[in-house]
C-alpha cells in the first residue's frame, strides 16, 4: 500500500486515523455535505488554475498507479510540457500532483488549494507570520506540497524540483469570465470526483482570474526533514499486511475526530478502537462544554484520565473547573448528574424587559472561492435569505416573513432593504449568535464598496450593529448563560437547544405554531422537528434542505444551476429553501416561548 499525499495530511492530525482511512473504517466525514460543498468549490478553483496553462495534458489512470507512473516518466523525459494529475511513485509514497510541468531541467510542482491571500493586505509572504514562522493554518497546505516535492525530487533526482501553492487572491475581483456560473460540475459514473465544464473566455480567464501563484520553496526547505522523516514512518506501517496502526495517544482530541460515530452504529468504529471500553460512557468526558480547555490550554487532563481508567463526564470534579467556561462546565456537571434541566431564575425577567415587537430573524447566504457575480472578490459574502418570525405584542398575534433572492443579480442590498422594511427601528431583535449582525456590519462595508448610497438604509444598518446596541440580543448568549438540558451534552447551537425543549414542553408541542412540527417515526418516537421538513419534489427526485450546506448548494442550483431556466424546478427549490429558514425563526421562537414558561 503506497502513503499519499492525503494520507499523509491524515496522519499528521493522528497517526491512528492512517490505519482507519485505509481500511475504510466509517466517518463522519463520509457523506458529508459541508465537506462536499468544499470539495466542489476546490474542484473549480482547481479547473481554473489548470485553464491557465495551454499546454495543460490531463492524465489519468487513477486505478493503476504504477502504469500512471511509468506515463508520467515518458512524459517528462519526452522534454517540456505541462501535465495535470500526473502520478509519480517512489518507495511506498505516492504523490498526484495537480499540476506539473517541465521547463528544462526544472519541475515545478503547483498545488491548488480554495485557500485564499489577499496580495493586497498580507505582506510580501503570506505564508509567513510576523515573526517569521509558518502560521499554523497553512502549514497542512506547505507540508503536502512538501510531500510531493520529496516523491518527485526521489523519483527524478537529475531534475531540480520548484514548489508552488495556487491559491484564491481575494484583492482580486471577478471578471465576467471568472465568476460561479461559468463552472459547471458534472458527475462522472465511474469517477470518484466530478469533471468542471467551463463556459466562459479562456483567453479572457487568462488575462483576468483570481488566482495567485506563489513559489514556496524557501517554506519547503523549512519542513523538508521532518516531513521526510514522518512520511517514512507512516509509509512503514502500511508495508506489512496486513497494515499496522500507529499507537493512538487519545486524550482531547479525541473529542472532534471523525472516527467518534454513535457506539453500536456500525460494525466497524475506529474511536471505540482507540478507546476500548473507556469509549463506553455516556454521557462521556469528551462531552464536556469546551473540554479542550479543561485543565488549561496546554494541559490534557483527559489524557491524563484516560491512563487512570476514567472517561466519565462525572469523573470530572468541580475543583478542577477554572477559567470563563466553569460556570457553564459546572451547570452541566449538576444537571447532568440529576438528568434534570436548568434555567437561571432570571432568565424570563430578562426576556420580560425586551421591548415588543419582539422580531427573531435568521440568515442565509454563502462565501465561494468563486463568487457568484462579476465584480465580487473571493470569499465575499452573497447574503441571498432572511426569515423573520415577529411578536408583535404580549400574548399577541405572530407573524411570519421572508425574502429570498430570486434575480441575477448581487443581493445583499435588496436583502438589507427588505430587512428594514420588515423590521424597523423598534423592539427587539433576537438573533442566535453574531452571524447576522457580522452579516450587516459586512453588506455596510459593501454600500461604501460599490457605491450604493442610500443615506438611510446606511443609517439603519450603523444602528443594530453598532456594538452593545441593548435592541440586538443574542439568544445564543442567553442560553449559554442560562439555560442547560443534559441533551444538548456539550453544545449550544439552536440545533441541539431545539430538540432539547421540544422534547422537554408539552405545550410547544401542542401550539398551532408549531403543529406542523409534530411528528414521529415508525416507532411512534417523537421526531427533533429538523427532521420533520418533508422531502418535496425536484425533477424526478425528492430532496429536503435540513441544514446551512443544503441551503446553499440549493440556491446554487436554483440560481445557477439546471433550475435556472426551468420555472417549476425553481419553485420546487424554492420552497426548499423557504421552509428551512423559517423553521430556523420557529426554533427561536420556540426556545423563547419554553423560556418564558419556566422549567419542567
Ligand atoms: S479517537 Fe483519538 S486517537 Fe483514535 S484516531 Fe481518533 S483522534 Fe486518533
Amino acid at each position: 500500500m503506497n502513503l499519499t499525499k492525503s494520507d499523509f495530511t491524515v496522519a499528521r492530525t493522528c497517526g491512528a486515523k492512517l490505519y482507519y482511512k485505509k481500511l475504510h473504517y466509517p466517518s463522519l466525514n463520509d457523506d458529508n455535505p459541508y465537506l462536499e460543498f468544499l470539495a466542489d468549490g476546490g474542484y473549480m478553483v482547481e479547473t481554473m488554475a489548470k485553464l491557465l496553462f495551454a499546454d495543460g495534458k490531463e492524465l489519468g489512470n487513477w486505478a493503476e498507479p504504477d502504469k500512471a507512473f511509468e506515463e508520467t516518466r515518458l512524459l517528462l523525459e519526452a522534454g517540456d510540457g505541462t501535465f495535470f494529475e500526473a502520478t509519480v511513485v517512489h518507495n511506498g509514497l505516492l504523490a498526484r500532483i495537480d499540476i506539473l510541468r517541465r521547463v528544462g531541467n526544472t519541475l515545478q510542482i503547483i498545488e491548488v488549494k480554495s485557500s485564499s491571500v489577499d496580495s493586497e493586505a498580507d505582506g510580501q509572504n503570506p505564508f509567513r507570520g510576523k515573526k517569521g514562522g509558518i502560521p499554523s493554518e497553512w502549514r497542512p497546505y506547505l507540508e503536502d506540497v512538501t510531500f510531493q516535492t520529496i516523491v518527485l525530487g526521489l523519483a527524478f533526482p537529475q531534475f531540480k524540483v520548484v514548489p508552488f501553492l495556487c491559491v484564491v487572491d481575494k484583492a482580486k475581483s471577478a471578471t465576467a469570465n471568472a465568476t460561479y456560473d461559468k463552472f459547471r460540475l458534472r458527475q462522472i459514473n465511474d469517477g470518484w470526483r466530478p469533471e468542471v465544464d467551463y463556459d466562459g473566455n479562456v483567453d479572457e480567464l487568462r488575462k483576468s482570474h483570481v488566482l495567485a501563484i506563489i513559489d514556496v520553496s524557501g517554506e519547503v526547505l523549512e519542513l523538508k526533514a521532518n516531513v521526510e522523516s514522518e512520511a517514512a514512518r507512516f509509509a512503514a506501517t502500511l508495508q506489512s499486511n496486513p497494515i499496522s496502526r500507529i499507537a493512538p495517544e487519545i486524550g482531547k482530541k479525541c473529542k472532534r475526530c471523525e472516527y467518534r460515530l454513535p457506539l453500536g452504529q456500525t460494525e466497524k468504529n475506529g474511536f471505540h478502537d482507540c478507546w476500548g471500553k473507556l469509549a463506553e460512557p455516556a454521557p462521556h468526558i469528551l462531552d464536556l462544554f469546551r473540554v479542550d480547555m479543561l485543565g488549561g490550554k496546554n494541559n490534557d487532563l483527559v489524557a491524563q484520565f484516560a491512563l487512570q481508567g476514567k472517561a466519565k463526564l462525572s469523573d470530572v470534579s468541580t475543583e478542577l473547573l477554572s477559567g470563563a467556561f466553569a460556570p457553564r462546565q459546572n451547570l452541566q456537571l449538576e444537571c447532568s448528574a440529576a438528568g434534570r434541566e436548568s434555567m437561571s431564575p432570571i432568565l424570563k425577567e430578562i426576556l420580560s424587559s425586551h421591548p415588543f415587537p419582539l422580531h427573531f430573524i435568521d440568515f442565509e447566504g454563502s462565501r465561494l472561492a468563486i463568487p457568484y457575480h462579476a465584480g465580487m472578490r473571493p470569499y465575499e459574502q452573497s447574503s441571498f435569505q432572511w426569515s423573520c418570525h415577529s411578536i408583535l405584542n404580549s400574548g399577541g398575534k405572530i407573524e411570519h416573513t421572508e425574502w429570498l433572492n430570486t434575480e441575477d443579480a448581487f443581493p445583499n442590498f435588496a436583502f438589507a432593504q427588505t430587512l428594514k422594511d420588515q423590521i424597523g427601528n423598534g423592539g427587539t431583535v433576537y438573533i442566535w449568535s453574531h452571524y447576522e449582525m457580522d452579516i450587516l456590519r459586512e453588506i455596510r462595508c459593501q454600500m461604501d464598496k460599490y457605491g450604493h448610497a442610500n443615506a438611510e438604509l446606511a443609517h439603519w444598518i450603523d444602528n443594530p450593529t453598532t456594538r452593545g446596541n441593548p435592541r440586538v440580543v443574542d439568544l445564543c448568549t442567553l442560553a449559554q448563560e442560562h439555560y442547560f438540558h443534559p441533551s444538548m451534552k456539550g453544545s449550544v447551537s439552536i440545533k441541539y437547544v431545539l430538540p432539547s425543549v421540544w422534547m422537554a414542553d408539552t405545550n410547544l408541542r401542542a401550539n398551532p405554531l408549531f403543529e406542523k412540527y409534530v411528528k414521529t417515526d415508525s416507532a411512534g418516537t417523537l421526531l427533533n422537528p429538523y427532521a420533520t421538513l418533508p422531502p418535496l419534489p425536484i425533477g424526478e427526485e425528492e430532496e429536503v434542505v435540513n441544514e446551512g450546506t443544503g441551503a446553499m448548494r440549493v440556491y446554487q442550483e436554483m440560481m445557477f444551476g439546471r433550475a435556472k431556466n426551468d420555472e417549476a424546478l425553481r419553485n420546487g427549490y424554492k420552497r426548499l429553501l423557504l421552509q428551512y429558514c423559517e423553521l430556523d425563526t420557529a426554533a427561536m421562537v420556540a426556545i423563547w416561548m419554553h423560556w418564558m414558561n419556566g422549567a419542567k
